[in-house]
């Protein structure tokens, strides 16, 4: 009983919380043709739950020790699909576990998957919050559309995922330079190989306690990348604004070909002119002084679907713009620009945003044998710093009551 109050409690707080989002834009806005609205999904209230044994329990590593990724909480949500069953089946949580796939699994052949990236906070008040997940239910929906898989309504999984969280709420770590990343996968699991949209499918959370993404030094000097216009991530029609896993695969060969170099990470750039689109897998930012002699904070549009709508970008841009303390533009840039602005020392910042990292300043650029040394941590009062403050006090509870970020119990 105590239990079923509590969970009542975790969802009317989660419905008002999505209501007062609405004065903060609940939407990422991607300009898809049209709103999805599916008619069939699973239902939090059929959630059963099967807990792991003691002897499953695995220790918890040191928060000191986490980096990203590498720990998995004890247990996991799985929701399977299938059309001749009539659609998706009951959610479930179960111990952690391996999944097992027949060999000619659509996921396995032609990547049908996508995924998505969130987190948990464990609050300065000890309470856990999750930060804007219906943004990410959006998403989600919109990369399921897009690769064929089935779609279902984001608020029953939400609930799902606060319960799932709420059984390993252990594991969110006790500090606020870590978090409990969420990571949900929906992939093809028909067994057959024809390249067509899945019949059956999988959607799974799965749960990992995560320190900071990228290392102690490469927070303290900045992120150095690589840009070089051989390569491209995503071109106009093509999938680069959804969040699939066939876009991250082909990145790794040319990661690598940064890493050889000494650099850390690649800057994508698109076409002719040089585009500048994301760095690495984090949406971008430059904060210079424009042509007008004014302050301007830019970043690159969504509307040519080149880069994905990243929600901490989304949020840096309504903090901004609330702010009101500089000109905000959602615009194209080109490399030519970020050299012309450095040569005037109108280039004051440049920065990376997403979840994992949630904000890294860039400090160096390889661009076609060229070293371009940027200045973002030379600037005495840098924005990048109040915006990552801004939203870590939003995420650990110390700007109490915010609408974006979730209290789960
Ligand atoms: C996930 C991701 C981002 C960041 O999105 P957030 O919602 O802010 O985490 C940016 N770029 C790419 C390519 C990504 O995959």
């Amino acid at each position: 009983m105590v239990q079923l109050r509590r969970q009542m409690l975790c969802c009317g707080n989660f419905l008002n919380q999505l209501q007062s989002n609405v004065r903060w834009s609940s939407s990422l806005q991607i300009r898809d043709k049209k709103v999805i609205q599916p008619e069939r999904s699973f239902k939090y209230a059929d959630l059963s739950v099967r807990l792991a044994g003691l002897e499953q329990l695995q220790p918890k590593p040191d928060v000191s020790a986490l980096s990203f990724g590498k720990y998995f909480t004890d247990h996991m949500l799985k929701i399977f699909y299938h059309e001749a069953l009539g659609g998706w089946q009951m959610p479930e949580i179960t111990p952690f576990e391996s999944l097992v796939l027949h060999p000619a699994s659509k996921v396995l052949h032609y990547a049908i998957e996508l995924f998505e990236g969130f987190k948990a906070y464990r609050g300065i008040d000890g309470k856990i919050r999750i930060f804007r997940p219906e943004l990410n239910m959006e998403r989600m929906n919109n990369s399921a559309s897009r690769t064929g898989l089935p779609t279902f309504i984001g608020e029953e999984l939400i609930k799902c995922c606060c319960r799932l969280i709420s059984i390993d709420q252990e594991w969110v770590p006790h500090s606020i330079a870590s978090s409990l990343y969420i990571r949900p996968t929906l992939i093809g699991i028909d067994p057959t190989l024809g390249v067509a949209s899945s019949e059956s499918a999988l959607l799974y959370i799965i749960l990992s306690p995560v320190g900071s993404y990228f290392k102690k030094k490469e927070q303290a000097t900045g992120l150095s990348l690589l840009a070089d216009p051989q390569y491209t991530r995503a071109w106009p029609g093509g999938c680069g604004n959804y969040k699939v896993g066939s876009n991250y695969g082909p990145t790794v060969y040319v990661q690598r070909e940064a890493t050889e170099r000494g650099l850390q990470q690649v800057l994508w750039l698109y076409g002719e002119d040089n585009e500048v689109t994301e760095a690495g897998t984090m949406n971008i930012f430059m904060f210079c002084i424009n042509d007008e002699g004014e302050k301007e904070l830019i970043t690159p549009p969504l509307s040519n679907r080149l880069i994905l709508p990243g929600v901490t970008r989304n949020s840096i841009l309504a903090l901004a713009r609330e702010w009101n303390q500089f000109k905000v533009s959602e615009r194209k840039f080109c490399m030519s620009e970020v050299c012309q602005l450095l040569s005037e020392n109108r280039l004051l910042e440049l920065f990376g945003v997403g979840t994992a990292c949630i904000i890294s300043p860039i400090s160096y650029i390889e661009f076609v044998g060229r070293p371009l040394h940027i200045p973002t941590m030379k600037q005495t009062n840098p924005v990048y710093k109040m915006f990552l403050k801004h939203l870590s006090d939003i995420q650990y509870g110390i700007i109490p009551d915010h609408p974006w970020a979730i209290p789960i119990e």
